[in-house]
């Protein structure tokens, strides 16, 4: 079923919610708001200082400080060097440029590994690059969502060029040991890149300290406007460009700089860097609190990935001999003015498919029908939290209750 006829085909469970409805919007997987700091940092690029990074003239100038200003904050959160950064216009774009860039530097017979729950930003690029006979290893994440590094021993070759394994899953939440797989990777002799999308501003990384040679990043994800995103490209990794023009970005990545959204991204980056600690201590427990409550009170409830190695606002939830109601959960959720996903909002057009992410874990195919992801956010309040603790179980127990299936319910 496409997301389109999923949401013809969608129950109601209640008036719908409209605009005159508080929303809560607990999908931050998925984008975020735009931080009013962030907004107020872009404002003025959006307006007078409007010049092309390029030009000679005073505006030229201005616009080329700015850019540089955001490229260092950009830079910061990752602990790298502001030459290595290269701006694109998302972070699909981040991951195709890492991937497809450093294949087409490629000599002779290569072999590439990557894991089989990335987002289609990643997998997408490894299919084109074996379709062109590249041979491409699918590592098998644990059933807890986390490629471990013997799998990924398992899975090098003398000829393992490049590696791909993202920091933290968008459907799970779950964090992957990147360190250690990128040590692996190092001693191996072959390149790692991380898509860090997820993972970016919610979790230390420093390039400095972990072997990591390219990693991507989005600056929606982390509170930032849409339509910019980074990669990180150590000193001395060589990689073609994919977008062919003017020459900027050091010449991988042609287009005239998206100054406006740059200054945002920093913006978004230096906040991320320095609320980080408490925002993430917060939002730890939020999902604790959500899952204990979600636990008691749902009887055929449970929680897909790693009990704690998560993100700290992320949830992915299953319910037992319900797997395929998710989607109808998420609209009752919708109904009830509450913004939740049922797996990636990639993936909406796939909606009622086994999900490939809970497949990868080793999720039967009933299993893998359906999946609730709750994630939060910088401006998710305890009241937001207590909505969705109203209205989650209630909503489960109406579905229930004109489900065929016995046995499974809401613990009174
Ligand atoms: N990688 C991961 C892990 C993601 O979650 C997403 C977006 O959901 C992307 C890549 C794509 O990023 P963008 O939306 O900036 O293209």
């Amino acid at each position: 079923m496409g997301a389109d006829a999923a949401r013809r085909g969608r129950p109601r469970t209640a008036p719908p919610a409209d605009e005159t409805t508080e929303h809560v919007y607990l999908d931050h997987a998925a984008t975020t708001p735009l931080d009013p700091r962030v907004r107020h940092a872009m404002e003025p690029y959006l307006n007078g200082s409007f010049g092309n990074p390029s030009s000679l003239h005073w505006y030229g100038r201005k616009a080329h400080d700015a850019l540089e200003a955001g490229r260092a904050e950009v830079a910061a959160l990752i602990g790298a060097d502001s030459r290595d950064i290269v701006f694109t216009g998302s972070g699909t774009e981040a991951d195709n440029l890492a991937i497809l860039g450093t294949a087409a530097r490629f000599e002779g017979a290569s072999h590439v590994v990557t894991s089989a729950f990335e987002h289609p930003a990643v997998l997408e690029p490894f299919r084109l690059l074996e379709r062109r006979g590249v041979e491409v290893t699918y590592v098998a994440p644990d059933p807890d969502g986390i490629v471990r590094p013997h799998a990924l021993a398992a899975a090098l070759r003398p000829n393992t060029r490049l590696v791909s394994i993202m920091a933290a899953n968008n459907v799970l939440g779950t964090i992957q040991p990147v360190n250690e797989l990128a040590q692996l990777v190092r001693e191996h002799g072959g390149l790692f890149h991380t898509d860090a999308v997820q993972a970016a501003g919610k979790l230390p990384i420093d390039v400095g300290r972990t072997p990591i040679d390219l990693l991507s990043f989005s600056a929606h994800k982390l509170h930032g406007p849409k339509g910019v995103g980074a990669l990180y490209v150590r000193g001395g990794v060589g990689l073609e460009p994919l977008v062919l023009g003017g020459g900027q970005e050091r010449g991988l990545r042609s287009a005239t700089e998206n100054v406006a959204g740059v200054i945002g991204f920093g913006q978004a980056c230096l906040l991320a860097r320095a609320e980080m600690g408490e925002e993430s201590a917060r939002l730890v427990g939020f999902r604790e609190r959500v899952l204990e409550t979600l636990t008691a009170e749902i009887e055929n409830i449970y929680l897909i990935g790693h009990p704690y190695q998560r993100l700290p606002g992320y949830l992915c939830f299953g319910f037992s001999g319900q797997e395929a109601d998710a989607i109808r959960l998420l609209f009752a959720l919708d109904d009830a003015g509450i913004a939740v996903s049922s797996g990636s909002a990639c993936s909406a057009h796939n909606a009622g498919e086994p999900s490939y992410v809970l497949t990868a874990l080793g999720f039967d195919t009933i299993r893998a029908r359906g999946s609730l992801r709750i994630s939060m956010g910088r401006f998710t309040s305890d009241a937001d939290v207590d909505r969705l603790l109203d209205a989650l179980p209630a909503a489960a127990r109406s579905l229930t209750s004109i489900a065929s299936h016995a046995g499974f319910g809401v613990r009174s």
